[in-house]
């Protein structure tokens, strides 16, 4: 049975978690938005021309790679890895904006709005606006815009016009309010291209649906090269549509462990992470849109939340995972800013591979785990993304002063 039957009649919940929790005058175009991806699902054709699609503008299907360095180095588990780092705008954030670009089509929109934390988001979204011709504006926290300023850059050449947000703490979730207040603003000829598998329905349900194209193709590949399926699937937990995306490749197949890889920061404490379910610091709540674990003290102020990976910096999960993890099906793990900054060094040594901070986390809790398992296990980890985006929080974070000093100069002159 899918995860999106709603058998209990509840559509848009998992358990407890999800629905649409939004002001009333947005009602109308959340339910024109529902009821034409409910169309779409329905349309074999939809499915075809998207992936399609991703063929022709992506380079799907993306492959996996065997690091057979990396398993060597270890001593353990065989380590494959599926390459979304591979896709056109450097992440799998192109999956859901270009599925959500031809909903939009089919909407009869011309304007679309989005928020971006990292900035990958708002990119693959600038990117999919110009490609389609739709109008863009993409909301940004102001300390994002800082620290990701190659994105803002792309976003403004392609053509997108970038707003950055100075509320509240100046990032992801602050960002995701501006949008919607946007949104409120202009229902008629805008869609809201949420970024990640959160917010209402049918949001978290549209994001895992684009994004199952991960799970799906990585299953096949899995069986094709090594003859079964993996012992374990890792993927790092910004919102979490990496991870929903490659695990519905193994829902169904109980032997598979699925294993969501959250931002452990400087470890446990209020404002230190942004490991919601992993350190056991967030409770039940309902936020942007959403009834979902937060970050959150017990009058619902949200805490502050740090990662060295701004895509993962986010207060909220999506509701699916939580779900999962309740019931069994997903293990949740952290790892902090320090194994994520060893573990690139590894990485990029041994394997040549530059993959983006966010996807490092998955990467280093698969390297943790991988020595207790035996040779003839097998695992795979989702690479969500490229490190390129990163070359400034990286030089920092790995202390390298040279560098630092160079990147910075070159900045200035490119008028950061
Ligand atoms: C945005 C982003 C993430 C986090 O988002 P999810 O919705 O949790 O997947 C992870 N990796 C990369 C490379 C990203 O750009």
């Amino acid at each position: 049975m899918s995860l999106f039957d709603f058998p209990d009649g509840r559509e848009g919940y998992y358990g407890p978690y999800g629905g649409t929790f939004l002001p009333e005058i947005l009602s109308s175009t959340i339910e024109e938005l529902r009821a034409c991806f409910a169309e779409c699902k329905r349309d074999p054709a939809f499915w075809q021309e998207y992936v399609e699609l991703m063929e022709s503008y992506s380079g799907r299907p993306t492959p996996i790679t065997f690091l057979e360095n990396l398993s060597n180095h270890l001593g353990g588990a065989r380590i494959f890895v599926k390459r979304e780092d591979l896709n056109h705008t450097g992440s799998h954030k192109i999956n859901n904006v270009m599925g959500q670009g031809l909903v939009c089509r089919r909407l009869g929109k011309t304007r679309v709005i989005a928020e971006t934390g990292a900035g990958q988001h708002g990119y693959a979204t600038a990117t999919m606006a110009a490609r389609f011709g739709f109008r863009c504006r993409i909301y940004m926290g102001a300390v994002d815009v800082a620290r990701q300023r190659p994105n803002v850059f792309w976003m403004e050449r392609l053509g997108a016009e970038v707003v950055p947000v100075t509320d509240g703490q100046q990032t992801l979730k602050d960002a995701i309010n501006e949008a919607l207040r946007d949104w409120v603003t202009h229902m008629d000829d805008t869609h809201y291209v949420l970024g990640t598998a959160c917010g209402p329905h049918p949001f978290p349900e549209m994001v895992s649906y684009f994004q199952s194209i991960i799970g799906r193709e990585a299953r096949t590949q899995m069986l094709a090269a090594v003859g079964r399926l993996p012992d374990r699937v890792y993927a790092c937990v910004g919102g979490g549509s990496n991870a929903i995306g490659i695990f519905q490749g193994f829902l169904d197949d109980p032997e598979v462990e699925l294993i969501a890889c959250e931002a452990g920061g400087r470890g446990p404490g209020r404002g230190n992470h942004a490991a919601r379910i992993a350190y056991g610091d967030a409770s039940v709540g309902v936020a942007q849109g959403m009834k979902t674990f937060f970050l959150q003290d017990e009058h619902g102020n949200m805490w502050p939340t740090h990662s060295i990976a701004a895509g993962l910096d986010y207060i909220g999960v999506n509701p699916i995972l939580v779900h999962l993890w309740e019931e069994g099906r997903v293990r949740f793990d952290a790892a902090t800013d320090d194994q994520v900054r060893e573990a690139l060094r590894l990485v990029m040594r041994t394997e040549g591979l530059i993959p983006a901070l966010e996807s490092t986390h998955a990467f280093a809790v698969a390297i943790a785990e991988a020595p207790k398992l035996g040779t003839d296990e097998v695992i795979l980890v989702n690479c969500s993304g490229r490190g390129d985006k990163d070359i400034f929080t990286i030089a920092e974070a790995l202390d390298d002063e040279g560098w630092r000093h160079f990147i910075r100069d070159k900045a200035r002159s490119y008028g950061a």
